[in-house]
């Protein structure tokens, strides 16, 4: 047998090929040798890791067909159609095909055709699958979402338990188990109950970095996310609610502001929720104002904010959630709402089923509001429930932006909780401030108020900033808001060790606290995207329409921000933005350069130099058949100069015929003179000395850069 050329590429070639890409994350590399290895493989990867490189390489390097199982039906279309995209051959298999359909995807199968196979775990298990599969050549399977096995996890699903059944009738083929899931025990659930063999484990960091985090008081919400949208327009974003009234009336309120959103929960009839889906995936709707209902089967890469309206019930769901956003690897922003109501109405939810686990749930619940309370890094209070450490503070959080200055605010507390119990636990906030700053308010005297001992007690301290303080305490647990009382403040559960255990508590300069959103304040992180990011942006969803797939899968954002950085004009500098592989150059590459081009242009008529215009200016009179001496005259270069553009041109990938261009006569007494007397550096006087002037530059640097 001959060596194919097959052996000797590298992942890395692969890498770059089929998805543009230069170098490979941290980790990917190894995991693909461990699968081409033959071991059985789990990789636990935050969302936008890059895990599905991990498997559809060794897939295109095998000889055989790669299985992949994943648990959403509605993903699969889209993950084979970008599949394609990239010039992969992959399909998908499921109930909605007729016969027919089925009976070519397996012969293509057997005979090799495909390299990758999508299927769902209920299909893949039953009998006449397992026997087609007999008759291929399998290569690997890869168990994609593979925290489905697990009982312990988020998203069980029992049929994923029947999983083991593939070692046990098809041992020697390796096994790929992938996750997302950052929790331990489902992790270490994974590997045995798929029954593998010595596994390696690739344990990634779930640290996302281009997510930045952010907490914001819980008041007039509403105003605040017209503002921060208002700050990002036309960019994708989930708005996650508690209750699916408030998804409805949200979306609403945000289409009276004109903005593209649109609501999606579980009670929804089905037709009309994958026609939302559908409309996010290919940015015909902006926003989505959802219950946790959505999300699960979004594999949308350009999402790049998600809201958090209410307080999630654990950081589990928390993380899984801000995951949706910038699955690209571009800046993406994080918000979470943050009142103590809606840590009441957990408790309360809780109180009211009684779960056998009330314990640990409520525990969750606290971690969660610790996180939103939090006066150091988020980033580092979300890792660490993961098991993580992040020894520096991370820079991308609303409290590493803008630190904190804590003082010990135990007397203020106390004060506080003093007039709460002397006014029998009966004032709402403003009245209580009145009293403690000895107002004469008609309220207060009404109210008798003035005769009570804490009256005036706090008078050094500003309304606007006393309101500040019991925000704080709320927030904490030392106070509580009672909503069913006119919305009386109360003792929190932690009331009692302030006063009397000697509990101290740090509260923070309301100078310090976070802030609503107020107009003025521009998102510092929103990555500069200019006119040229815009047009691409434009022509994508163009493209992506054409084609009948979400923009993401003709190029994510990240490809986008790139190419309108490196600004591209000739196809092989556009091979050099990352996430251009082979086949979307092919497709794409054209309409991407001319809008490029076009932009380049419009800059040139607006007397500006940028990159590469001179070159095009050259190509635009070359292409209205003028020759170089003509062109060389009109623009006052040198035929040298002109000659070089076209070398240049030609060698990007323009349609260029440099040998036509000279005389083969003469190209061959100038190669024979560059022979003779050679050319240091490129440089072509000793030719031009050589040839004793028969030639101009113009000529020599054609006939060189034919060499
Ligand atoms: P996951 O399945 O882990 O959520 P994906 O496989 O969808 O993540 O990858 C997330 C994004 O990162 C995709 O846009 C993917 O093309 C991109 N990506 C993956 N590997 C690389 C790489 N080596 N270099 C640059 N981008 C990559
Ligand atoms: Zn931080």
């Amino acid at each position: 047998m001959t060596v194919s050329t097959a052996h000797t590429q590298q992942p890395a070639d692969y890498l770059k090929r089929y998805y543009g890409y230069d170098r490979f994350r941290p980790m990917q590399e190894a995991i693909i040798q461990s699968i081409l290895s033959g071991r059985d493989t789990v990789v636990l990867m935050p969302t936008g890791g890059g895990k599905s490189v991990c498997f559809q390489i060794p897939a295109l390097m095998l000889p055989g067909l790669t299985v992949v199982v994943s648990p959403l039906i509605a993903l699969m279309k889209d993950q084979v159609g970008a599949l394609h995209m990239n010039g992969i051959q992959a399909a998908f298999y499921n109930s909605t095909q007729t016969s027919r359909e089925q009976r070519e995807i397996e012969n293509d199968c057997i005979s090799g055709k495909l390299k990758l196979l999508y299927v769902s775990p209920e299909k893949l298990l039953t009998e006449s699958f397992f026997q087609f599969l007999s008759l291929t050549n399998l290569s690997l399977f890869a168990i994609d979402e593979a925290h489905c096995i697990s009982s312990w996890g988020h998203d069980f699903r029992p049929e994923y338990t029947q999983l083991h059944v593939l070692k046990e009738q098809f041992p020697t083929v390796p096994t790929i188990a992938l996750t997302a899931t950052a929790d331990k025990l489902t992790r270490q659930d994974i590997a045995t109950r798929l029954g593998m063999n010595d596994p390696a484990i690739f344990v990634d960091s779930f640290n996302r970095k281009n997510l930045s985090l952010q907490v914001l008081p819980g008041q007039n919400r509403i105003q605040q996310i017209i503002r921060l949208l208002q700050q990002k327009p036309d960019t994708s974003g989930i708005i996650y609610c508690l209750s699916r009234k408030s998804t409805e009336s949200l979306a609403a309120k945000l289409q009276e502001k004109g903005f593209s959103a649109a609501f999606y929960h579980a009670k929804m009839d089905p037709d009309d929720r994958s026609k939302t889906q559908e409309a996010f995936l290919r940015d015909d709707v902006r926003i989505i104002c959802a219950t946790i209902a959505f999300g699960m089967g979004i594999d949308k890469s350009n999402v790049r904010w998600v809201i958090h309206y209410n307080m999630p019930k654990n950081i589990e769901s928390f993380y899984q959630e801000i995951g949706r956003a910038g699955r690209d690897g571009a800046a993406a922003q994080t918000v979470l709402f943050y009142s103590f109501a809606d840590v009441a109405t957990y408790k309360d939810m809780l109180a009211e089923n009684n779960p056998a686990n009330l314990g640990l749930q409520l525990a969750k619940l606290e971690r969660m509001q610790q996180y939103a309370d939090a006066h150091t890094c988020r980033r580092q209070i979300l890792l660490s429930y993961f098991s993580e450490e992040l020894p520096d503070p991370c820079g991308n959080c609303d409290v590493c932006r803008d630190p904190r200055v804590t003082f010990d605010g135990t007397v203020l507390a106390q004060k506080a909780l003093s007039a709460i119990i002397r006014t029998g636990e009966r004032v709402p906030m403003n009245l209580l401030i009145d009293i403690l700053r000895g107002s004469r308010s008609q309220q207060v005297l009404q109210g008798g108020y003035d005769q009570i001992k804490t009256y005036g007690a706090g008078r050094d301290i500003r309304f606007e900033d006393w309101r500040s303080y019991i925000h704080q305490l709320i927030n904490i647990g030392v106070i509580e808001i009672a909503y069913e009382q006119h919305y009386a403040l109360r003792r929190g559960i932690l009331a009692d060790q302030v006063l009397y255990k000697g509990r101290k508590i740090d509260l923070v300069r309301p100078d310090d606290a976070p802030k609503p959103v107020v107009e003025k304040t521009r998102a510092k992180t929103e990555t500069q995207r200019d006119d040229l990011f815009e047009r691409l942006r434009v022509l994508r969803k163009q493209l992506a329409d054409e084609q009948n797939v979400p923009a993401y899968v003709i190029f994510t954002d990240t490809t986008l921000e790139d190419m309108a950085r490196q600004r591209p004009t000739a196809p092989d500098a556009l091979r050099n933005v990352s996430g251009v592989g082979e086949r979307k150059l092919q497709l794409f590459g054209k309409r991407f350069l001319e809008e490029i081009v076009g932009h380049v242009r419009g800059r040139v008529e607006a007397g500006e130099k940028p990159k590469g215009s001179t070159q095009l200016i050259t190509l635009d009179l070359y292409n209205d058949g003028l020759t170089i001496e003509e062109i060389a005259a009109r623009r006052q270069l040198t035929t040298g100069s002109v000659a070089g553009h076209l070398v240049q041109l030609a060698k990007a990938g323009y349609d260029i015929d440099l040998v036509s261009l000279v005389d083969p006569f003469e190209r061959r007494e100038i190669e024979k003179a560059i022979g003779v007397v050679g050319m240091e550096e490129g440089r072509l006087k000793p030719v031009f000395d050589y040839l004793e002037g028969r030639y101009d530059y113009g000529k020599l640097t054609l006939v060189a850069g034919l060499l």
